[in-house]
């Protein structure tokens, strides 16, 4: 049994077969080129002098799960203190981007709505740019809120006739997702081909009880399966990055550092959109792990690793 089929048929998955698996669909990832080495840093207060732009992932540089990241509350004040431009860029796509800021806000972050930049809002964007298609079904996760999204959408999971019905696919939360369902799309898709559009490109997100399979894993299956192209919306795509860029005045100019815990999302992503990658290693999804084997066996190079935020 192959990797692949073995994670559509169990809950979770370990660090390893989701690195694996970003291996195995890196050529529909951008590409980029890296530095021959990383610089080591203790956190992002030693490095601060070299940027004027931090963008900061969520998951494993501010929080992980419920709890901020000793010390990122303060870190982040300092950092705007000191005058450096700030966002997020997060992949979370289940709930509409003020449900993300007032998370960050309960955990002590001052982010403004225009620091944050979520591939959800991206993907309705994109979504809103498709002409001609006139009903959208969207996995959502369990009674999803879809009011952000412009056009005709329901709820896939709600309704199987929409898998006939439905003229594209937009994939946003895979928390209430099952083999079964995505059996169910794959058969559709490869009876009747038509657009499949991802608000999250992680393939996996860390959880306390392992590893959980996101948008971008089953996209990439279907994608494999049906021969569709999908359209991704996040990290590491240049969709993003050039949200980023329409909200900061001066982006070429300036020093932009992409902060991340994920090799094939932030680094990759933030090298491919021209900013310097820095790797927090210590919280995220390579947490007591040896990072630098997995940087040599993709090739994916950090310009820093930082032990902490
Ligand atoms: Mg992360």
């Amino acid at each position: 049994m192959t990797a692949q089929t073995q994670a559509t048929r169990a809950a979770t998955i370990d660090v390893d077969a989701a690195f694996d698996r970003y291996e195995a669909v890196r050529h529909r990832l951008p590409r980029a080129h890296f530095p021959f080495a990383s610089r080591r840093a203790r956190d992002l207060a030693e490095i601060a002098e070299d940027f004027d732009v931090f963008i900061l992932d969520a998951f494993g540089v501010l929080n992980v799960g419920e709890r901020a990241i000793p010390g990122a509350v303060a870190r982040i004040a300092a950092l705007r203190e000191a005058g450096k431009r700030l966002f997020v860029a997060t992949n979370a796509a289940s709930y509409p981007r003020g449900v993300a800021l007032a998370k960050y806000r309960a955990l002590g972050f001052d982010f403004t709505a225009e620091e944050v930049v979520s591939s959800r809002d991206v993907a309705a964007a994109g979504l809103a740019s498709f002409a001609g298609i006139d009903l959208w079904a969207v996995a959502g996760g369990p009674e999803p809120d879809l009011s952000d999204l412009t056009g005709r959408t329901e709820d896939l999971e709600a309704d199987a006739s929409l898998l006939e019905r439905a003229e594209g696919f937009l994939l946003l939360s895979s928390a209430s997702w099952t083999p079964a369902k995505q059996e169910a799309l794959v058969a559709a898709l490869a009876a009747r081909p038509r657009p499949l559009l991802v608000g999250n490109p992680d393939l996996v997100a860390p959880r306390e009880t392992g590893l959980t399979l996101e948008p971008g894993w089953w996209a990439h299956d279907i994608a494999d399966r049906t021969g569709i192209d999908p359209v991704f919306f996040g990290k590491p795509y240049a969709n993003v990055f050039a949200a980023v860029r329409a909200r900061c005045p001066g982006f070429e100019r300036l020093r932009v550092a992409m902060v991340g815990d994920t090799l094939h999302t932030d680094i990759l992503g933030g090298r491919a959109a021209g900013c310097a990658g820095v790797l927090v290693a210590e919280h995220g999804l390579f947490a007591g792990r040896d990072t630098a084997a997995y940087i040599a066996r993709s090739g994916i190079v950090p310009d820093i690793v930082c032990r902490t935020t």
